[in-house]
């Protein structure tokens, strides 16, 4: 069953955040009612650590074992800390590639950085919302220290080339920053080659405000505050021992099911579902078919319509979608990401993002499907378009 909120709903907005599992809820519970800090020096403490140390191993497995982990308070934060200290010590004469795509959290900061003498340019994505590995590597600068780029995108799926990126980044001295907030707990993250990697728990079934930062081992990084003992240095602060014990057993899960080949396959059979229910469907409805994408997010087009109108209506009818990125529902303007993807405004507004977990039943999708007819044939009457 997927998860229900209220009686009867179904929510289909993981890609936002998605339902804390079972199992992290459980961890988070014992792991809470320790009450030590993991730096102090007694035996309280060294609970606390021995605590944060098995969940420090599991996630190293789950981001890959020879890297160092850095706990933090999720994506946001990884993002803030893996750019700003791959820049540190010369800000001024530094050049950052990234693309158009970006999340908010990425694209805000290298607009801050920009104002304070950081140069930007930014990489456009196809028409099929992927990303070139040539036209990242034309736009690198001798004076290039940073590459950044996400490993999928979080309004509509698509998986970016990172690896590609990172062949052509060898024997350059910028470093390669990944944005995995989407693809943890979905595609296998030790085998993406990137200096720096930034994870949220929140979207892979732990607690929202955890997260990490994997960063390879040797690269010459100087922390960010000087002095400061937590987390090998990168961090300040105390840690949330209790949400990274919860978001260890939440990895442990994706590692157990998600990630195997029986989870794939599974999540393969209900995309195949979702994408058989819209094709009988009696309206035009587009997907992104043409590009590699997650299975769990799918980006719809009904032309005609405007995408927050159509969640909206499915809303009162118990259902949870999303329109582009949930970090912009208050925003009324159009997706940057479907904009760089050179979709015209009124089709770009249709946009509707489903996005799911191995949970959700076929029944739920049927029930999802008939909602979405009925608001559909309804708001094209009223519209005049049948
Ligand atoms: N990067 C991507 C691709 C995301 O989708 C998100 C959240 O939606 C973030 C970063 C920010 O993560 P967090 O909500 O944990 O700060």
């Amino acid at each position: 069953m997927a998860l229900v909120v209220d009686s009867g709903r179904i929510y289909l907005d993981y890609a936002a955040s998605a339902p804390l599992k079972q199992c992290a809820k459980d961890a988070w519970m014992v792991a809470h009612s320790y009450p030590g800090n993991p730096s102090s020096s007694h035996e309280d403490g060294g609970l606390a650590a021995n605590l944060l140390s098995d969940a420090r191993q599991t996630i190293g497995r789950f981001l890959g074992e020879n890297y160092e982990v850095v706990f933090t308070s999720g994506g946001t934060e990884s993002i803030i800390l893996g750019i700003l200290t791959s820049l540190e010590g010369s800000w001024s004469q530094s050049h950052v590639v990234t693309t158009s795509i970006e999340h908010s959290a990425v694209l805000g900061l290298l607009q801050r950085l920009e104002q304070a003498g950081v140069a930007v340019t930014l990489v456009d994505p196809q028409p099929n919302g992927v990303i070139s590995p040539n036209d990242v590597a034309n736009a690198l600068r001798p004076d290039t220290r940073l590459v950044c780029i996400q490993h999928a995108n979080n309004e509509t799926g698509v998986i970016q080339p990172v690896n590609k990126v990172a062949e052509l980044l060898s024997g350059n001295d910028a470093l390669l920053f990944v944005d995995a907030v989407q693809t943890a707990g979905k595609l296998p993250l030790p085998d993406v080659d990137a200096d720096l990697l930034a994870v949220s728990a929140h979207k892979f079934g732990g607690p929202r405000g955890v997260g990490a930062l994997r960063i390879r081992p040797g690269l010459a990084l100087r922390p960010l505050i000087a002095g400061v003992s937590h987390e090998n240095g990168f961090r300040a602060g105390t840690q949330n021992v209790a949400g990274i014990v919860a978001m260890a057993a939440a990895a442990q899960e994706c590692m157990n099911y998600e990630l195997t080949p029986a989870g794939r396959r599974h999540l393969r059979r209900l995309r195949g579902y979702w994408e058989e229910g819209i094709s009988r469907l009696p309206f035009e409805v587009r997907t992104i078919s043409n590009a590699p994408t997650l299975f769990e997010t799918l980006c719809i087009l009904i032309p005609g319509l405007r995408g927050d109108t159509v969640a909206d209506a499915l809303d009162l009818l118990g259902i949870s979608v999303s329109t582009g990125s949930a970090c912009h529902s208050s925003e009324e303007g159009p997706s940057h990401v479907l904009s760089a993807m050179g979709l015209d405004k009124d089709t770009l507004m249709s946009a509707i993002r489903i996005s799911f977990g191995s949970s959700l039943v076929e029944d739920e999708i049927d029930r999802s499907l008939a909602a979405l007819e009925s608001v559909v044939v309804r708001l094209e009457t009223v519209a005049g378009i049948r």
